[in-house]
């Protein structure tokens, strides 16, 4: 069977720098790519929050970036997915991961870089319009809703926060609740309140995005006098929670109760030896690429420690 020193879960902005340290600490690392190489930024259009790109860059192109500075170090990049995990509680020991269901590895370190999927409506015309006005991360693409109208659908302190969030770009902010309370925690609802440019409208559950190239309203229903209407707006923002991808590790790893991986304070390391957690997969709180990379980095120099000090403890 094969071993190996370090194997990366993930290709997103995590799971890259982590190969990027990892392969310049000479650790030979291997990433499985999962089943969208690049990860969630790959489904994006301008990406102009991370330093180092003045002008912005294309989410695509700044993966492809990524990609080849991890492999110019020596990182194996190999597209196929963790289906399964046996990770080991002993340090030192192997952890097996089982490739597309048919292939095992042996990792000394493994850095889980699996990220986290934003949770859709699940409409048609939502996903027609992806990328198109349709939108689920407001401090990725809200900038582009300058001046315009927009929808924030959601009732959690996501929502909250995308709909004050806007509400400093854009003239208007409807914010569709389905219930007739908020989930919210207090504070951020007492902030939607607070901000003249947000109009809440509760019991209110979305049927349609519409627009032909671009989105150009959103039709509703108000759930308890089942009448219909039009929110004209010129984007469309789903803040319903995110899941992290963490399935394949449940039960074996230390997780909150949604299945983001716990993470000792202030690092990557996991309840478990040699098993660390970066990116959106044990942070529920940013979720930026920015501190995907950077807890990416912290993955890789916490791996390559805990080599070293296993093997101390071998030789000693
Ligand atoms: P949550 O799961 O907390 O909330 C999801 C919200 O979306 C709920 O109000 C839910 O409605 C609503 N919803 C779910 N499905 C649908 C649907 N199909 N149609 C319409 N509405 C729907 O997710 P969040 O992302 O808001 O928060 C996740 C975690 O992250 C929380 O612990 C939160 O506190 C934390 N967080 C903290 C922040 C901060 O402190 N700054 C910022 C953002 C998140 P319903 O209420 O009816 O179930």
């Amino acid at each position: 069977m094969e071993k190996h020193d370090c194997v990366i879960i993930g290709s997103g902005p995590a799971g890259y720098t982590a190969a990027i340290y990892a392969a310049r600490a000479d650790l030979k690392p291997i990433i499985y790519t999962g089943l969208e190489p690049g990860g969630q930024l790959t489904t994006t259009t301008d990406v102009e929050n991370f330093p180092g790109y003045p002008e912005g860059i294309m989410g695509p192109a700044m993966m492809e970036d990524l990609r080849k500075q991890a492999e110019r170090f020596g990182t194996e990049i190999r597209f196929g997915m963790v289906t399964k995990a046996e990770l080991s509680k002993i340090g030192g020991e192997y952890h097996k991961l089982i490739i597309d269901e048919s292939k095992e590895v042996l990792a000394r370190t493994v850095i889980i870089a699996t990220g986290a999927s934003a949770k859709y409506l699940g409409l048609e015309s939502e996903k027609n319009m992806m990328g198109h006005g349709v939108s689920a991360c407001a401090i990725c693409d809200g900038f582009f809703f300058k001046g315009k109208d927009v929808v924030v659908v959601g009732g959690g302190d996501s929502a909250a926060e995308e709909a004050t969030y806007l509400a400093k770009l854009c003239p208007k902010v409807t914010l569709l609740v389905r219930k007739d309370h908020m989930k919210a925690s207090q504070i951020m609802q007492q902030r939607v309140e607070n901000t003249a440019n947000i109009e809440v409208l509760w019991n209110t559950e979305t049927l349609e995005v519409l627009g032909e190239k671009t989105v150009t309203g959103v039709r509703v229903k108000n759930t308890e006098t089942g009448e219909e209407s039009v929110v004209e707006a010129e984007g469309f923002f789903v803040a319903i929670g995110h899941k992290p991808n963490t399935d394949i590790f449940q039960g074996q790893i230390d997780m909150d109760e949604v299945g983001y991986i716990k993470t000792k304070p202030g690092t990557a390391s996991t309840n478990l030896p040699g098993v660390f957690a970066t990116g959106d997969a044990q942070d529920k709180n940013y979720r930026q690429a920015i501190t995907a990379a950077g807890s990416g980095c912290m993955g890789a120099l916490e791996a390559e420690r805990y080599l070293q000090e296993y093997e101390v403890a071998v030789e000693s």
